[in-house]
């Protein structure tokens, strides 16, 4: 296969400033950082494109020295994309230096190809090397498969400016004309234009699957408390109690209720109800194991399934989180504010199919109205003996 290399300089000017108008209508619609930087960069491409491409009709310097210089900023247009976006920083001259550099060789070389090229090569190499390290900088900003893909693309365009930088000192494959259908020059063609491709995809992926997962962490979790929202709760609830009802093994479900909360909010105001809120959430959330979940069941109630937990290990559990919070009364604005929990309690050793999520809340429901009843910072548990078979 023969590859046209005008042909293909005119095809890359137009995806270019394709991909360039399509980023920028997300990029003025959506505030995504560094979006916009990175439609400059395909724009900044295209250029590059636009005005090599004309070489023989622009004379030399005009479209060597402007194309390899729009080459140069492209690359540091789509770093500092990465940089803005990952809210990652680096010092200014690593990136504006080489467009300088790039600026100065292919005018002071005009004449002589080769050691244009090697040098040409060489700062390319650093420049993208520069945005695979900004990728690991912000690797937990810029996430996913986008950033594999960018990183994987970025890796690929580095080693080959390095591969063709030294393939040209050391004479591994002879300077040819520009316009020359030779396998260097094609292959650097086309990793040129299918990486700058990935790497625009790659970002936008990325954005995408961050906003996903953050839509995705809204809707599972409670704003104030950062737990996990009774939905989540329940989906995880269908997990652990189908699971459990499976293997046969125990499980323990607890509704934790602050006691008299609605004083707290009375006498302390709102805000101090929710610092007072936050505070137990972490005080449960510390004390229960990894697989335990625990999430916010409404107003000032907290629910967590236990799996693999029996009776006397759940009752421990709940007695010493009713001892911690009483034991440590909390600080607001320098207000201290007593707060104790009163906790129902369902417990089976070996759990049955009868036991669906709905029915084991009530019976734990039924447990905390006991636990208020016998006059609150206490835990009540509803035990469920074992099922003897006949
Ligand atoms: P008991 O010991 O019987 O549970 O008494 P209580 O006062 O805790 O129970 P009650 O159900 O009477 O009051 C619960 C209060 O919790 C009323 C409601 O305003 C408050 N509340 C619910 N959600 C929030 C919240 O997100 N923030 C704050 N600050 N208060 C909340
Ligand atoms: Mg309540
Ligand atoms: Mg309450």
């Amino acid at each position: 296969m023969i590859l046209d290399i005008p042909t293909m300089y005119f095809v890359s000017v137009v995806t270019n400033v394709a991909m360039t108008m399509a980023v920028m209508i997300v990029a003025l619609r959506q505030s995504i950082p560094g979006l916009k930087l990175l439609a400059w960069g395909l724009l900044a491409n295209s250029g590059y494109y636009l005005v090599l491409g004309a070489r023989g009709t622009l004379p030399d310097m005009l479209a060597i020295g402007v194309g390899n210089t729009l080459g140069s900023l492209t690359l540091t247009l789509c770093l500092l994309a990465v940089l803005y976006h990952s809210r990652a920083r680096m010092a200014s001259v690593l990136y504006i230096v080489p467009i300088v550099l790039m600026a100065v060789v292919s005018l002071a070389l005009i004449h002589d190809r080769e050691s244009r090229l090697i040098i040409a090569s060489f700062i390319l190499c650093y420049q993208i090397a520069l945005i695979l390290w900004a990728l690991r900088q912000g690797g937990n900003v810029i996430v996913g498969r986008g950033r594999t893909i960018m990183v994987a693309a970025a890796a690929v365009a580095t080693s080959m400016m390095a591969y063709r930088a030294l393939a040209l000192w050391f004479g591994w494959h002879e300077v040819t004309p520009f316009q020359s259908r030779d396998t260097l020059n094609t292959i650097f063609y086309m990793i040129n234009y299918l990486g700058m491709f990935f790497l625009a995809f790659g970002f936008v992926l990325s954005t995408i699957e961050q906003v996903a997962d953050q839509n995705r962490r809204l809707a599972l979790e409670d704003p104030l408390t950062g737990l996990s929202n009774r939905r989540a709760l329940f989906e995880a609830m269908d997990r652990l109690f189908a699971s459990a009802e499976v293997a046969g093994q125990p499980l323990s479900l607890m509704i934790i209720d602050v006691d008299l909360f609605k004083q707290v909010n009375d006498r302390f105001g709102h805000q101090a109800g929710d610092t007072v809120l936050q505070l137990v959430a972490t005080t449960i959330k510390q004390r229960l194991r990894k697989d335990d979940i625990v999430g916010r069941f409404g107003g000032e109630e907290f629910l967590a399934v236990l799996p693999d937990t029996p009776p006397d290990g759940a009752i421990q559990v709940a007695e010493e989180l009713c001892q911690t919070l009483a034991s440590k009364p909390v600080f607001v604005d320098g207000q201290e504010i007593e707060v104790t929990i009163s906790i129902g309690l369902f417990s089976s050793a070996c759990l049955a199919s009868s036991q669906t999520p709905d029915a084991v809340i009530a019976t734990a429901d039924e447990a905390l109205y006991r636990a208020k009843e016998n006059g609150r910072n206490r835990v009540e548990i509803m035990e469920v003996p074992i099922a003897v078979s006949a």
